[in-house]
């Protein structure tokens, strides 16, 4: 590997880290702050240490592109009925044992052909596909933050929007690096005790309330957030409500709250798939809450995938599972009563 990676430029240097004892480097892109020995991997396996040089290995090979429906991110309230080209690359920070996309986010880059791509490449693809917005998506793409700020920093020019599909498990400082170009963010909020995040995906939730918090009030991303709600481990009513009472007093109504359905994988087989009455109970609690925009995903249900004006409940965009059937958002505002209706459209 070390010949390989001194030939090569397939390889580039990592940001975010620093010699540590032992030998070992210090990744400090997330809070796991992975101490990393001569010739390996730190725990999301694409950031590897190489005689005493920290590489990211997802840099220029994403694992493969989709132009997919924005709302499948999901983001309803950005450049809704728009097409996003997708991507994401090997590995992840998170350890869920639930994960939907493990296939990839839980392989090594050599068991996937991932293909090569540069930066100004994956820009053209978006040109010649005509996406107005790239996303990093389908694994974390905190892990390949070098990738994600020179991407991003071309599309801004070529007036391409950019979207982090994350879990919102990043470093303070590095943050400030990885999102300065990025224009929307769908944040998993994967439940709301310290418990499940520690036991189910080991990392820690205060960590993702501290981001999603900078997200809101430091910087001009457009946010929205995704529970997976799984049977048995994060759907009661007293955690959705404290999750909902959280959001409203930290970030405010505004935030699109999507509330998904689980399917059994990875590690966790054991569990039913999430039945619509969950997800339709939980949204039911987040309205009464006070938050205006709140929505449900994985399951038919067209009265939970519509956007309602918060002032006259016009209804204004109607989608059914990720399409776009009607949009009755006028310049940003509700065609009925002209009430402002937050977001990018
Ligand atoms: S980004 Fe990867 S290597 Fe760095 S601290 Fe997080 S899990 Fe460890």
């Amino acid at each position: 590997m070390n010949d390989q990676l001194e030939n090569s430029s397939d390889y580039t240097i990592a940001k975010w880290w620093k010699p540590d004892t032992g030998g070992k480097l210090l990744c400090t892109l997330c809070p796991r702050y992975c101490k990393i020995g001569d010739g390996q991997p730190g725990f999301c396996y694409i950031r590897q240490n190489h005689g005493g040089i920290l590489y990211t290995i997802g840099y220029g090979h994403p694992t493969g592109f989709a132009i997919d429906p924005i709302e499948k991110k999901p983001l309803n309230h950005f450049l809704p009925g728009s097409t996003v080209l997708s991507f994401g690359t090997a590995g992840c920070n998170l350890g869920c044992k639930f994960c939907q996309n493990w296939s990839t986010s839980k392989a090594k880059i050599d068991e996937l052909n991932s293909l090569t791509a540069s930066s100004e490449e994956v820009v053209k693809l978006a040109i010649k596909h005509s996406t107005p917005s790239i996303a990093f998506t389908y694994n974390d793409p905190t892990i390949f933050g070098e990738y994600v700020i020179d991407i991003s920093k071309i599309a801004k020019e070529e007036n391409i929007k950019s979207i982090m599909v994350t879990a919102g498990y990043i470093d303070k400082e590095a943050r400030k690096d990885v999102y300065k170009y990025i224009d929307a963010a769908n944040v998993d909020l994967k439940a709301f005790t310290e418990n499940f995040y520690w036991k189910n995906t080991s990392s820690h939730l205060q960590d993702v309330l501290d981001t999603l918090t900078w997200l809101k009030h430091e910087t001009d991303v457009w946010i929205e957030i995704t529970t997976l709600l799984i049977p048995g481990e994060n759907d009661s009513q007293e955690e959705i409500k404290k999750e909902c009472d959280w959001i409203l007093k930290n970030l405010g109504d505004s935030v699109p709250l999507h509330f998904t359905a689980f399917h059994p994988d990875f590690k966790m087989r054991d569990k039913e798939m999430t039945p619509a009455k969950t997800l339709i109970a939980a949204r039911k609690t987040a309205m009464e809450t006070g938050l205006k925009y709140v929505y449900v995903g994985n399951v038919h249900n067209v009265e939970g995938q519509t956007t309602y004006c918060p002032n006259c409940k016009e209804k204004l965009i109607k989608r059914n599972w990720h399409t776009v059937i009607a949009d009755n958002i006028i310049n940003g505002r509700c065609s009925n009563c002209k009430t402002v209706i937050e977001g990018v459209f």
